[in-house]
């Protein structure tokens, strides 16, 4: 095992890292940036290098300012947590010329996944069902072709694409040419790379996603499914574990995602998303790296998925066979962001002067907030992770608006109430929502008074 790992992450993902390393007995360095100096994650790790500016680009994106601080503390790993150099191939190649180990896949299963387009050809060929649409990236031209060919609607997608950015849909074809440059331009601006494919437009899917481990040594393990349909523009608002999809369409999405990670030979955590519909499975992508929402499958299993993480990464074999993983319980996961939800979910940072935690079996808190930290407006705005655990779902959901309603963050407005609401909406109650709850039911779900 590692001795001594830096976690090149911030705000709760690199909290939530620090104390599974401690866990392990593996020293920990953190990087912040000036504004950080007094995050969670600084005072929690061993050490912390400051590693630049506010800005993301000079400090959790400078690349060589995160290598030296690594080689100047002697860490022998890094960890990227999700969003900012996660996905990103270089940084992975990097470390590797450093000899330090890349908590994640390798940087050619990194740069296959993480061109969509280019890895929706790879699955195709895998035997893994994709969502039809372009073969790669497509030219206006192409794209306009296309549409005649297949028909509309259908969706505009960045290659490079994330975080639910640089996707534009098309119902008319008068419409595409300048939905096309908009997606382009939203990705160039996001990505630094403004290429762009076609998707088939499936109506009101569901998001389904399974979590995969695989070691050094060609095992490779689902732990479940999530269920991600509460969406909020293509990005996740709600999580939970296991998903009431068909027991044997689930069994069909664990072969096909543990098939996609066989034919990339892929190592560490994963996650293999798919949209459902009408009992059909189809591929969207594979995210190669720690996931949001992974503590709800850390609920239902009762694996610490970080920990598996950093094992992997130094060598060690898989301890479990697929028998013994158990799915026990219903898990939910609510994403606290600092943002006001009638004000179009504005981000709303400021300082919290007073901060309570429901506790409790069953309830589980990842945040970096503590009373009177400042929620820096550079960065994501989400501030935490709300995860409850109960004997099945519908216990599940009284365990989370309980907690909901005790949780107390003064200070800082938050979209707290405003996922209470959709704990009480009779359609999420029931579990037949889609990816267009939100935005179809958002005047109920915001008609709140205070
Ligand atoms: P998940 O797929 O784990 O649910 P999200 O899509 O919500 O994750 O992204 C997690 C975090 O990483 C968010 O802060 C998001 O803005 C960021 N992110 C995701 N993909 C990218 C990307 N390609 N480039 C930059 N940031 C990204
Ligand atoms: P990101 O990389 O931003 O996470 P994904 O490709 O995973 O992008 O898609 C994010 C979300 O966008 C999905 O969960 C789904 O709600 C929606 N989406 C993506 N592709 C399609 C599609 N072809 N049809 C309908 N919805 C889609
Ligand atoms: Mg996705």
């Amino acid at each position: 095992m590692f001795q001594k790992v830096l976690v090149a992450n911030r705000g709760e993902i690199a909290v939530r890292i620090i104390r599974s390393c401690r866990e392990l007995g593996i020293e920990t360095v953190a990087v912040y940036s000036t504004v950080d100096e007094d995050a969670l994650h600084v005072h929690l790790a061993d050490e912390a290098v400051c590693v630049g500016e506010a800005p993301a680009k000079a400090s959790y994106l400078h690349m060589e300012n995160i290598i030296s601080a690594a080689i100047n503390t002697g860490a022998e790993a890094i960890h990227p947590g999700f969003g900012f150099l996660s996905e990103n191939a270089k940084f992975a190649e990097l470390c590797e010329s450093c000899n330090i180990a890349f908590i994640g896949p390798s940087s050619q299963v990194i740069s296959d996944m993480g061109d969509k387009a280019k890895a929706k050809t790879l699955m195709r060929s895998a035997g893994v069902s994709i969502v039809p649409g372009s073969v790669g990236e497509i030219t206006l031209e192409e794209g306009l072709a296309l549409i005649k060919e297949m028909g509309l609607p259908v969706l505009i997608k960045a290659s490079a694409g994330g975080g639910g950015r640089g996707m534009r849909i098309v119902r008319h074809e008068s419409k595409f040419k300048t939905q096309y440059f908009a997606a382009k331009q939203e990705a160039a601006a996001a990505f630094s790379s403004d290429g762009v494919y076609l998707e088939k437009l499936v109506e009101n899917p569901r998001h389904i996603e399974v979590q995969i481990l695989a070691d050094k040594y060609d095992t490779v393990l689902h732990l479940f499914e999530r269920d991600c349909s509460v969406q909020r523009r293509n990005q996740k608002v709600i999580e939970e574990a296991p998903s009431n999809i068909d027991v044997s369409l689930r069994n069909q999405m664990y072969e096909a995602a543990i098939k996609a990670a066989k034919a990339v030979k892929y190592e560490n955590a994963g996650t293999v998303e798919f949209i459902v519909t009408d009992n059909a499975f189809y591929f969207i992508e594979m995210n190669t790296r720690i996931q949001v929402e992974h503590p709800v499958s850390e609920m239902i299993t009762n694996i610490d998925i970080i920990q598996e993480q950093l094992k992997i990464a130094s060598g060690m074999r898989l301890l479990f066979t697929q028998e013994s993983i158990k799915s026990q319980g219903h898990a939910i996961e609510v994403r606290i962001n600092a943002e006001n939800p009638v004000k179009n979910f504005m981000p709303s940072p400021g300082t919290v002067t007073f901060l309570h935690v429901p506790q409790g079996p069953g309830i589980r808190f990842d945040s970096m907030l503590y009373q009177d930290y400042t929620v820096s407006p550079h960065y994501d705005s989400m501030v935490g992770k709300l995860i409850v655990h109960a004997s099945d779902r519908a216990h599940a959901i009284s365990k989370m608006k309980s907690a909901l309603e005790e949780l107390i963050t003064e200070g800082i407005t938050t979209n707290q109430w405003f996922v209470w609401m959709i704990m009480n909406h009779q359609a999420y109650v029931e579990g037949s929502v889609d990816t267009s709850f939100i935005v179809k039911n958002i005047k109920k779900l915001i008609r709140y008074e205070n």
